[in-house]
């Protein structure tokens, strides 16, 4: 067991040297005002889930004979559960900075959006636990041109933040239709929504409505990375209320693609 902490440790150590190899590349490109707020938040989020990682572990270190079994179970999971943190976090920094530096090169092909949607969905199953989610995407809607894996991150992104921020229970709403011009695929909640000057602040890099909320853990990365995503396969994503009742709208604008094949071409 202890070998196996020392294992997570030392993974987290390692993956906060490869976060600082980033951030140095990253900060090259940086003005020195972005650069110290940069290194701030950064830090933060790196060190509240290492804290409460060491915490626990160095508890089981010097206490785990004379400990209830149950105490033991929940440190453990506190060290599994911060130690996920990090690493979605780390995942988080190193997509921005790929999206930044333009070394994302993305693998477009022709795909039924409801598919994408659907994996997304079920990689986002236990976060979706206490919500309902309702999907309306017609079976004739048109293919679009994506990456499929950064298509299912955006719409992963989104339906973590519907459950972070709407109220358990609540019902996420994710519809898609063609225009004239684009598939249009957008995911709704019924929580607080996002004031009406914050919407466009909300996809900029580490750009958080309610400042400091550590009641809803979150980096102010999850949105920057659906923008970055959705830009580099040609479309475009726009953040707006529910007219008449509470809710965030997120809505994505692919356009449709020119050269669908037949479908006996596809055979
Ligand atoms: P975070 O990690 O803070 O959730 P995001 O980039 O995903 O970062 O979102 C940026 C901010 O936008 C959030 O901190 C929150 O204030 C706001 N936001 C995002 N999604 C929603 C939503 N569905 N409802 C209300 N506010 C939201």
């Amino acid at each position: 067991l202890l070998d196996a902490l020392a294992d997570q440790a030392a993974l987290a150590i390692e993956r906060i040297q490869l976060v600082a190899d980033v951030d140095r590349a990253r900060l090259a490109a940086e003005s020195d005002r972005l650069r110290s707020a940069l290194l701030t938040s950064i830090s933060h989020d790196l060190k509240t889930p290492l804290a409460a990682i060491l915490g626990a572990a160095g508890t089981l270190r010097d206490y785990f004979a004379s400990m209830p079994e149950e105490d033991r179970s929940d440190l453990l999971s506190t060290v599994v559960d911060e130690s996920e943190r990090l690493n979605r976090f780390i995942a988080n920094l190193l997509d921005m900075t790929k999206i930044e530096s333009g070394a994302m090169e993305p693998n477009h092909a022709l795909h039924y959006a409801g598919d994408i949607i659907g994996s997304a969905l079920r990689r986002a199953a236990k976060i979706l636990d206490g919500h309902k989610t309702e999907m309306s995407i017609p079976a004739d809607l048109p293919m679009v041109r994506v990456d499929p894996v950064l298509f299912e991150q955006v719409i992963f992104n989104l339906l973590d933040n519907a459950a972070k921020y709407a109220p358990e229970g609540s019902v996420i709403h994710i519809e898609g239709w063609a225009d004239a011009d684009n598939v249009v695929v957008q995911v709704s909640d019924e929580g607080p929504g996002i004031p009406p000057a914050d919407l466009t602040r909300v996809f900029d890099t580490f750009y958080r409505v309610r400042k400091g909320d550590q009641v809803r853990a979150g980096t102010g990365l999850g949105l920057s990375i659906c923008r970055g995503f959705i830009e580099a396969m040609g479309g475009t994503i726009t953040a707006g209320n529910r007219t008449g009742r509470r809710g965030a709208v997120f809505t994505i604008r692919l356009p449709k693609p020119t050269d669908i094949p037949k479908l006996d071409e596809l055979r």
